[in-house]
């Protein structure tokens, strides 16, 4: 696919029950470029009023059993037709997501074949999902069903909203449910385009409806709505714990998908050139932004200096600026997160942390851009080696036994991800069976995609998005037990 430049629509509505719409109160929000500061568009700004027409849409959608009576194979046909018109736009996609996300338009492109993998992934399972037939002995026929929830409300974070939101928003319709998603108020653009290729697509009133507000008005009222059934959170764990109150009240079920602090175990056996560049990677991509990222690395004490002067030199000579510049590293996506990113840098050197590279912003640039930092000399305490970043920083810890590398490993509130790097299939395994994360990457930070289920443990959240496990999350069984 070529790479190319298109202007940015200066105008985005919301779209609701299958047309598009301003916003009850005619109020905009200004989407800002990363990599410079300025006003790309206008999205209108949906409010609690916007909120309640959503769901009602996709809850006329629901009961009408406008999905219900599509069956299932034909919703996995419907799938791949939006995936084909989601290529249609994927120039505009691209551009969208380098100007409003900080992407490169390389970056861009391969979200929308992310998206369109989920897609088309799903779209083959959806005349998979079998229920079970229990013996109950002669007169008696007894099956499950998987029944959908119903509306499930979406609420999607900056750092990826179209592949975030795609997963979730495919698993929902396969199994039935329709959907009300907002989108991230920092960069909603792309999600929007995806409501244009469902449009393109024929998918029914009301089955989708995208909006974007902020978080504590139309988020907030989303997943404390009366009238959803289910929700999907990604996002951060103290905005995790305010949802999770809201749907306390009604009983909602949820899917969490929140942060992480994941670590990389480092063996002294490894081919420290290749950990040096996957922990790099790991770290760097996307500027650190992304749940997954490798924030920590936990090195064994004998290879401790070597890898650190690696991994200096593959953060020294990553080039960072605009995205739209083919650089290795954009901007973090707002003066907000650049500020927080700092301050807790700072908090590192205060706590006695050496800095090897990085810990400030790069001056001179109008963007939020932070320079790839490493910190070393680092305390398993430390508020740096506890807290997520969600930006370029790297903390190398220590460690002198499989036994202490897998406690601190292990010694966050968060469990998302974990990496170990050895060429001991045994240690791997050691290693992989001890860590509480719920994904594993062995010698390759991020091996895995669309196919492998995903998800956190603690205070990273539950269930599972990406994989055959993720279409569970969508549907309830229902026992069905017949007196012949
Ligand atoms: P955030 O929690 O600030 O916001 C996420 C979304 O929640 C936004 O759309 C926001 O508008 C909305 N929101 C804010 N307050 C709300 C409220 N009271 N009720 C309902 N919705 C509300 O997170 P962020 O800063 O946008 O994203 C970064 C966080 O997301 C990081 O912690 C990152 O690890 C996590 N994340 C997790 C995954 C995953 O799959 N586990 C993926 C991407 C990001």
């Amino acid at each position: 696919m070529g790479e190319t430049v298109t202007t940015i629509r200066p105008y985005w509505k919301n779209f609701i029950d299958g047309e598009w719409t301003d916003g009850a109160s005619n109020e905009r929000l200004v989407i800002t470029n990363p990599a410079t500061g300025d006003p790309i568009a206008e999205v209108a700004r949906a409010m609690p009023a916007d909120v309640d027409r959503a769901v009602a849409a996709a809850r006329r959608c629901f009961d009408n059993r406008n999905l219900a009576e599509i069956p299932p194979h034909q919703r996995g046909e419907m799938m791949r037709e939006v995936s084909l018109r989601l290529g249609e736009l994927a120039d505009e996609i691209a551009n969208v997501e380098c100007f409003d996300n900080g992407k490169t338009l390389k970056g861009g492109y391969e979200d929308v074949t992310l998206a369109q993998r989920y897609l088309n992934y799903y779209a083959g399972m959806a005349d998979k999902l079998e229920g079970r037939q229990i013996p109950l002995g002669e007169g008696v026929l007894d099956y499950t069903t998987h029944m959908p929830f119903g509306v499930s409300a979406q609420i999607v974070p900056w750092n990826g909203p179209l592949p975030v939101g795609v997963r979730s928003i495919t698993c929902a319709l396969l199994t039935g449910n329709t959907v009300v998603l907002k989108s991230p108020e920092d960069s909603p653009l792309s999600l929007f385009l995806f409501a244009e290729a469902c449009e393109r697509a024929g998918i029914p009133r009301g089955a989708v409806n995208i909006i974007c507000g902020y978080g504590h008005d139309a988020g907030a009222s989303l997943t404390a709505h009366g009238d959803i059934d289910h929700i999907v959170f990604t996002g951060s764990v103290e905005t995790g714990r305010s949802v999770l109150r809201a749907a306390s009240e009604r009983i909602v079920p949820c899917i969490m998908e929140l942060g992480g602090k994941s670590g990389g175990i480092v063996y002294p056996d490894a081919d420290l050139g290749q950990v040096a560049k996957s922990a790099a990677r790991g770290i760097f991509h996307h500027a650190g932004q992304i749940c997954s990222a490798g924030s920590r690395l936990i090195v064994h004490r004998s290879i401790h200096d070597e890898l650190v002067a690696r991994l200096k030199d593959e953060a020294e000579t990553l080039s960072v600026g605009p995205g739209i510049d083919g650089c290795d590293m954009g901007p973090l996506i707002s003066a907000r997160q650049l500020d927080r990113v700092e301050s807790l840098c700072r908090i590192g050197v205060s706590e006695g942390a050496t800095l090897v590279t990085g810990g400030a912003r790069i001056a001179g640039m109008p963007g939020h851009f932070m320079a790839p930092t490493i910190f070393t000399q680092v305390r398993p305490e430390m508020r740096i080696a506890q807290e997520e970043f969600f930006g370029p920083v790297i903390v190398v810890l220590p460690f002198d036994s499989p036994e202490e590398a897998i406690a601190v490993a292990n010694g966050t509130d968060y469990g998302l991800a974990a990496g170990v790097y050895t060429n001991d299939l045994r240690l791997a395994h050691w290693t992989a069976d001890r860590l509480v994360a719920g994904q594993v990457y062995v010698n390759e930070w991020w091996t895995g995609g669309v196919e492998t289920p995903f998800g956190g443990t603690k205070r990273s959240g539950y269930g599972r998005e990406k994989g055959q496990e993720a279409l569970l999350g969508y549907v309830q069984t229902k026992n069905v037990g017949i007196r012949l």
